[in-house]
Parts: C-alpha cells; structure tokens; sequence
C-alpha cells in the first residue's frame, strides 16, 4: 500500500498490506477486549474517550500535517478537523451516558419495563479518504463508548492516517483490541464481514463499496448504517440574501477541494435572481487560492488522487460535450500534482454527469428554476438524498421548502453540516442509517426490553 502526495505525485511511503492471517489474529484480538470492555462501566469509557480527545488536541499539528501529505486537504483545513474530532470525543464523553440510560415503559402495577442498551461486539467500519480522520471518529467515539469493539479499515490512500488514529486510542490508555486499524485491500473485506466475531458494518464512501458491503452484510444478516454520496441541491429563492448565498455557496461547493459526500453540487436559482447570483458566483469561485495545501494561504489542494481528477474531469467534458455551458474552470492545471479548478457548468442538459451524477470535486452545477414549485421539483429530482440547503429571507417559507426536499437533512440559510449534536445521514442512494447524536449512538446497540414481574 503507497501513500502517494496528490500535491507532488511522490510517494511517501509504502506500508505492508494486512494479509488473511493479520486478520484472523485481529479479529481474535477484538473478540477478547471485548469480554473485557462491554462489562466496563460506562463512566470509565466516557472518560478514556475525553482522553482521546486530549491526544488529538496535543497532537494537532502532526496529525494535521499527516492528512494535507496524504489526500492533499489544505492545512488550516486538516487542523480543524482534528478540532472536530476532538469535539465529538468531548461530546459523548459527556453524554453518552444519557443517551444510553435505561428507557421505563408504562407497564402493569409490580412489573418493571425497560428498554437497556448493550453492545453488539465487533463492528467493522470501511472509511473513505476524504475526512481521514473525521469519518472515523464520527464511528469510534459513539460505538466504541457503547461497549462496542472496532476494527477499521481505512482507504487504501490513507494508510498513515489509519496507524494515526490507532496511535490515538492506544496513548489515551484503550486497552489493546478495542480499536484496530487492518491495513486490508477492499477484497479482504468480504471474508472480514462473513465471520462470526463480526457483528455489524458501517461504511462510508461511493455506492458501489456501500452495496457490496450492504449484499454481504445482508446475507449474514449483519445489521449496517451506509453513509454514501450525494448531488446535493443548493436552492436559492427570490427573497435571498444574495451576499450571503453567493460566499456560503462557493464555500460549501469547495470545501475540502469540493471532495465532500455533504458538499453543494447542484445551485437551483429563482429566475429572478438568476442571472445576479451566477455572475457574483463565479467571481466568488475564482477567486479561491488553488495550491501548495501546506501553504496558509490556500483555500484549496489538489483532488486526492490523480484517477480521481480525471473522472471528474471526464463528467466535466461529458456533460460539456451533452450541451452543457462551460462558464469557469474546466481543464486540469498546468502543473505538477492532481490539481482541478473551481468550475461552474449552466444549460445543463438532462441525462447528462452533472445532472444526475455526483461530482466529486469543486465543479458547481448550476440550474435556473422558474418559481419555488419548480425549484424543489429540481431538487428531489435526484437518486439521491443527503442534503439540502434553502436560501429565503423568511424563515417559515424556508422551513416550508426545507419539509418538501427529500433528503435525511436540509438547512436553511445554512450550508450543510454535520454535527456531533444532530442526527446525520440519508436517504435514497445516499444510505441508511444516522450517525452522530443520541441517535448514532444507538444504531449499534441490542435495544433489550427486560421485564420484571
Ligand atoms: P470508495 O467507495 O471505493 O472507497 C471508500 C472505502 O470503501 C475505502 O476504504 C475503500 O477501500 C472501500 N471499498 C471500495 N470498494 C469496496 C468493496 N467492494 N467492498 C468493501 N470496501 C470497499 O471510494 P473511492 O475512493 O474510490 O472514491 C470514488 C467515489 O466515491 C468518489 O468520487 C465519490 O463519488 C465517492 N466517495 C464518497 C464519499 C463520501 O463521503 N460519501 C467518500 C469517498 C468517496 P480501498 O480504498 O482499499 O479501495
């Protein structure tokens, strides 16, 4: 397994591929901390967790510098994300025992009901490369809180960032086999989710990983949560604030060199600010500093993989070759490393990449929509349904349009977000299942009901 720099195309080092027998010992590994840690109180998993949290602050800067080498996020970007996983290990390691408390239920006079929440074992987590650290954490705080056992296996270009997060829960004192980083190829994966010691999936990435994962999984009958892409609509009505759409927008399309499941992808504009915000649109997506991802300054790296680049590039010339316009960006850059513009496409045609594909990549896809009746009708006109997000100066026409779009959330006057405090996933050919909140923390849990009479 190379870890190749997106920025250079130099490789940065070479790591030993897990073979079947690292897998076997792995599993046993997971199997036996798990006898121990399931009957761990639940207040000393909080707190190692709060530990965790502690060596992910102290350790921001390497940890931060390890991503932008890896899949090329900007710097001050990857910082914040060590920030983020920080925060969710803080979250639950303040409220997870609320949310794992025992539910009563009414029941007859002399009897006790309840629902109790107790682990599963070992869970599986197939993690993608763009928020190498964030989407693991967003699994292993809650999971492994709950008394479960993990075994990640990250994306084969972020091998260094998957022996990071197991360094992470080893200096905050887990005891050894509670998580484990397999640096397994993805056709390790099947005979993974076939034995018996594992007991659930979670994988976040592309539709294709998620259903074989999903088939496996469903003919063990393994319970899994899938957190796959999305196209989300961007919608702008009439009464907008403009100012703020146009920066947000640009900013929620871009983030993390537009390589995010959550990120806007397709601008759905009312006629009648149509033509006002593309112009200061495209001015705002030029305006990013595409570079050096170590440098402070950039707002931007290269896409994380060279193949990467060039099918989004191929959606880009494909949509252009169906009759799409191409108003910005649109060619690779003239330089080392897998370096892709900010691009903005309009007439765009039906049928076409940009129109019912994921563009993963800073390539805005932008749709003009006669009224607010068409608008949403162009929103849900997707197999996807992640997120959403409605620009209006009146909130409740917001929260009206915000009920109609199909998809697991949608913000308003907000660009999409996740949050350790809210419920997070989707519907449609973005996956099942949430993550995050009490409600993530309860996906990987035998909800029990124990009657006393
Ligand atoms: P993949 O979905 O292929 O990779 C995500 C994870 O799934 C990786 O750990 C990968 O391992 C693993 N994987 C891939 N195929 C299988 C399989 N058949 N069974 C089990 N695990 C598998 O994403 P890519 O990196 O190839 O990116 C391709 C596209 O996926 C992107 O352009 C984007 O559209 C989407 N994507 C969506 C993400 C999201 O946040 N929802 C994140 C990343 C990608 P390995 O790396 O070893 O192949």
């Amino acid at each position: 397994m190379d870890a190749i720099n997106p920025a250079t195309g130099r490789r940065i080092e070479s790591y030993e591929d897990a073979t079947e027998s690292d897998v076997r010992d792995a599993l046993d590994r997971a199997e036996t901390a798990y006898e121990s840690w399931r009957h761990r109180p639940l207040r000393e998993r909080e707190t190692l967790l709060a530990d965790a949290a502690d060596v992910l602050r102290e350790n921001e800067e390497r940890y931060a510098r390890l991503m932008t080498e890896e899949m090329g996020k900007p710097i001050s970007q990857a910082r914040s994300e060590v920030q983020k996983c920080a925060w969710v290990c803080d979250h639950y390691a303040e409220h997870a025992s609320a949310y794992l408390g025992d539910d009563h239920h009414p029941s007859p006079p002399g009897t006790t009901v309840k629902t109790s929440y107790e682990p599963l074992g070992t869970v599986l987590a197939v993690m993608p490369w763009n928020f190498p650290f964030w989407q693991v954490f967003r699994f292993a705080a809650p999971y492994l809180t709950a008394g479960n056992v993990g075994v990640l296996k990250h994306a084969s270009n972020v091998p260094g960032c998957a022996e990071a997060i197991e360094e992470v829960f080893r200096e905050a004192g887990y005891p050894d086999g509670v998580f484990q980083s397999l640096l397994a190829p993805s056709d390790l994966i099947d005979d993974i989710l076939r034995d018996d010691r594992v007991k659930a999936a979670t994988l976040t990435g592309s539709g294709p990983a998620g259903r074989a994962v999903a088939s496996t999984a469903g003919e063990e009958l393994k319970k899994t949560v899938l957190e796959l892409g999305g196209s989300d609509p961007f919608v702008v009505l009439d009464d907008a604030d403009l100012d703020a759409a146009v920066e947000v927008g640009a900013q929620a399309r871009n983030q993390n060199g537009g390589q995010s499941c959550i990120a806007a992808k397709r601008f759905i504009v009312h006629d009648d600010v149509y033509d006002d915000f593309l112009d200061r649109f495209v001015d705002e997506m030029e305006s990013f500093v595409v570079g050096d991802p170590t440098d402070e300054e950039t707002d931007m790296g290269p896409q994380a993989r060279e193949e990467l680049m060039e099918e989004l590039h191929g959606q880009v010339t494909a949509s252009v070759e169906a009759g799409a316009t191409l108003v910005t960006g649109g060619e690779p850059l003239n330089r080392e490393g897998a370096f892709y513009p900010p691009t903005v496409l309009t007439d765009i045609p039906e049928g076409c990449p940009a129109d019912d594909e994921e563009l993963f990549g800073p390539v805005a896809a932008v749709f003009r929509a006669e009224d607010e009746e068409a608008a949403i009708e162009t929103a849900n006109d997707t197999e996807f349904g992640l997120g959403a997000s409605v620009w209006t100066e009146d909130r409740e026409r917001g929260e009206r349009v915000a009920h109609r779009i199909e998809a697991g959330c949608t913000y308003v006057n907000q660009l999409t977000k996740s949050d350790p405090r809210v419920p997070f996933g989707g519907i449609g050919d973005s996956g099942y299942g949430r993550e995050l909140s009490e409600v993530g923390i309860t996906e990987f849990v035998n909800k029990k009901t124990i009657w006393v009479e």
